[in-house]
């Protein structure tokens, strides 16, 4: 069984003393809820304080994006080996806001993965459809347009050393969330996507679901047999809100609840 991942994506929150505030408020809520997974993904400046407060720690931590070079003239870029360093093990790539701010495109994303993967770090790949392409039945071409860029670069086996996160632009900080249903189908269907090409690695990879995810819906949306845990922003900022989805994860990466007992 895979085990579920929560990851707070804090994007551009934060400073020294309000992370300090959330990582050990983290550490300590979480401390007997060992059978899920968490990571935090800090603003670049803060991956030291992560390094010192969860080192000896089962939590991990990562960037928001890295550059697909090694080195060189890229100024204000960050290289997988300066994450590295800074102990990171994961790094968000191909995420919506950056996308749409130009920095990320299909192609650059899968340069990223490559990057990342042949670094060490584990990268979680965000891919999503607009509210626009939502309603146009554009989300299947949308997806599966992303996904390929990357197995294009990687292939499949490529893939599986990195997450995937489904996270619909229109759900992103807008407290909209894809219905459980909704996430599962898409997730479902990347899962097949992905099967066609190896059927052990369909099984393996985690896909996470990503979208104004909250204390709330947590345990409807991380109960579906496909989603094995959730990218957080915005209720990220809430010690305590993070905490509680981290430990809904918990209570279901070892529980056989079905679809029909939701
Ligand atoms: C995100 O931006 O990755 C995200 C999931 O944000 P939110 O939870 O605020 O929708």
């Amino acid at each position: 069984m895979r085990r579920k991942l929560v990851v707070a994506n804090r994007k551009m929150h934060g400073s020294i003393a309000e992370n300090a505030h959330f990582i050990t408020g983290l550490l300590a809520g979480t401390a007997d809820a060992g059978d899920a997974d968490y990571a935090v993904c800090l603003p670049h400046p803060y991956h030291f304080q992560a390094q010192t407060l969860l080192s000896d720690s089962p939590i991990g931590w990562g960037g928001q994006t890295m550059s697909r070079y090694a080195y060189g003239a890229h100024t204000g870029s960050v290289s997988a080996s300066m994450l590295l360093e800074l102990g990171c093990q994961y790094v968000i790539i191909g995420h919506s806001e950056r996308r749409k701010a130009g920095y990320e495109s299909d192609a650059a994303s899968g340069e990223r993965f490559q990057a990342a993967t042949e670094a060490g770090l584990i990268p979680i790949f965000c891919m999503g459809e607009t509210l626009e392409e939502f309603e146009s039945g554009m989300t299947v071409d949308v997806i599966i347009r992303q996904l390929n860029a990357v197995l294009k670069q990687v292939g499949v086996h490529g893939l599986a050393k990195g997450i995937i996160a489904y996270e619909p632009i229109w759900a992103i900080g807008t407290g909209k969330a894809a219905t459980p249903e909704h996430a599962q189908c898409i997730l479902s269907f990347l899962r097949g996507h992905v099967e066609l090409l190896n059927e052990e690695v369909a099984d393996k990879i985690r896909i996470l679901y990503g979208g104004s995810v909250n204390a709330k819906n947590a345990k409807q949306l991380f109960s579906m047999p496909d989603i094995d845990g959730g990218l957080v922003g915005g209720a990220s900022l809430n010690t305590d809100e993070f905490i509680e989805i981290c430990r809904i994860a918990n209570s279901l990466s070892c529980s056989t609840i079905s679809v029909e007992q939701i």
